[in-house]
């Protein structure tokens, strides 16, 4: 039996700027890159792989993201996928909730979400073959955490990373910056009992000490550690209670707000 090595998709981690990461999904020849904020740090690990660029995923309209989408149509003829209601011009492909795609060349087929919270627009891309699925979330979901509500309310971001903690376990969360072990100190700051969230601060900080990604994590891993994910824990609403920004009675949605205000300021 042969198989082509170029059946097999597999993801490279681009570092940019301080602490973002680019991804490109690439099968050995040829690659899409998810929210390319900066061209240079794309054309230089295109070249080193010697990948051909075949399209341009967006999941909100901040320049981190959408900077170097210019310079990178420059160089390659290739169609921009992204959210229809965030305002990207460059945008060829506009997507929202339910829409599914079928990447050129790649054959890679992908769901979209929509997350609004941090933008009103943003979307997420969830490939649910083959193997284990991925998730693209850009902003809205870190590790151990969840992205500032610049545009959208807490009611909006609480649904959000609802519909992404609703994902399998096993779905690989690919989001678009190395935030982990400051979320880690928050996390453990309002969760102090959580033995899951211990070992997390433990790994991942050995991966960070070894200069190496904590991205990506899994829907699994977040629904264990990340506190924006367990607004319904005892403990986390005891430590909102113990530091006067909450009430007892509060809905989910409200310790989600409070979560993150409390984090705003942390
Ligand atoms: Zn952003
Ligand atoms: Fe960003």
């Amino acid at each position: 039996m042969t198989t082509s090595p170029h059946t097999e998709l597999s993801i490279l981690t681009v570092p940019a700027f301080n602490d973002n990461y680019l991804w490109l999904i690439h099968d050995g020849e040829h690659a899409a890159v998810v929210d390319p904020g900066d061209a240079a740090p794309v054309q230089a690990a295109l070249a080193a792989h010697k990948l051909r660029l075949t399209s341009i995923l967006l999941t909100h309209h901040h320049a981190d993201h959408i900077g170097g989408v210019p310079a990178l149509l420059r160089e390659w003829d290739v169609p921009v996928f992204g959210p229809r209601n965030d305002g990207i011009e460059l945008v060829t492909d506009k997507l929202g909730e339910g829409d599914r795609i079928r990447l050129p060349v790649l054959d890679l087929e992908l769901e979209v979400i929509d997350v609004p919270g941090h933008t009103l627009g943003h979307i997420a891309y969830v490939a649910r073959t083959p193997g284990v699925p991925w998730l693209f979330c850009g902003d809205t979901l870190f590790g151990a955490g969840c992205g500032r509500l610049f545009e959208g309310t807490p009611a909006q971001m609480a649904d959000s990373l609802g519909k992404l903690g609703a994902l399998p376990d096993e779905t690989l969360v690919y989001c678009a910056h190395e935030y982990t072990m400051s979320n880690l100190k928050f996390a453990q700051a309002v969760e102090p009992d959580n033995a899951a969230l211990a070992a997390r601060a433990e790994s991942d900080g050995a991966l960070r000490a070894a200069g190496r990604p904590t991205i990506p994590s899994s829907v699994g891993v977040e629904k264990a550690t990340n506190p924006f994910l367990r607004v319904t824990s005892a403990r986390i609403v005891r430590s909102l209670v113990e530091a006067g920004r909450l009430a007892e009675s509060a809905a989910p949605v409200e310790v989600f707000a409070a979560l993150r205000e409390w984090k705003n300021t942390f």
